[in-house]
């Protein structure tokens, strides 16, 4: 089975495919990074007004923090588009796995806030081998997300927490 396959799976992006997939070495521990490319049609979600709108110009490539799979940590390397925006001007486009200028994906923060519920924050930095401030950051994300979506029914679980909890609780 091919890594494409699971994370089409797990987390498949409209408007994105994932590309080429290989082992690195990255800050003396073994990494897997995974390309992401956009679609061909050309358009991209603006950052400010979340409508389709022309590219622009492409920045440098990025990369993004995902889920660790069997201890081995995940990057979506991704170079993100501007879009050319008559309503804001020129911006960058919004992806669906990370909000603003977040180097960890909005899944990986699920994960880190779910741990950050069972152990200490420090000690899930020290396992999960990233910092205090990711872990602090991913839990804010969540309290932040939890209020936004208070409705009659209570506090409804996002999809990112709930593939979380299918992947590891
Ligand atoms: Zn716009």
């Amino acid at each position: 089975m091919q890594l494409k396959t699971i994370l089409n799976r797990i987390q498949k992006h409209p408007g994105f495919v994932y590309g080429k997939a290989r082992l690195v070495e990255y800050k003396e521990q073994l990494a897997l990074e995974i390309e992401m490319n956009p679609r061909a049609n050309g358009l991209a979600h603006c950052s400010c007004c979340g409508l389709l709108r022309p590219g622009y110009d492409i920045l440098p490539q990025r990369r993004f923090q995902f889920v660790p799979l069997w201890g081995i940590m995940v990057f979506f390397l991704y170079a993100i588009r501007r879009v050319e925006c008559p309503r804001c001007g020129i911006v960058v486009e919004k992806v669906p796995w990370a909000d603003g200028k977040n180097q960890t994906t909005t899944t990986y923060q699920w994960f880190l806030a779910g741990w950050a519920k069972m152990l200490c924050w420090t000690d899930v930095a020290k396992v999960f081998r990233t910092s205090w401030e990711t872990v602090f950051r991913s839990v804010e994300m969540a309290v932040e997300w939890g209020r936004s979506h208070m409705d009659l029914e209570g506090v409804t679980a996002s999809p990112d927490a709930r593939l979380v909890k299918s992947l590891v609780f």
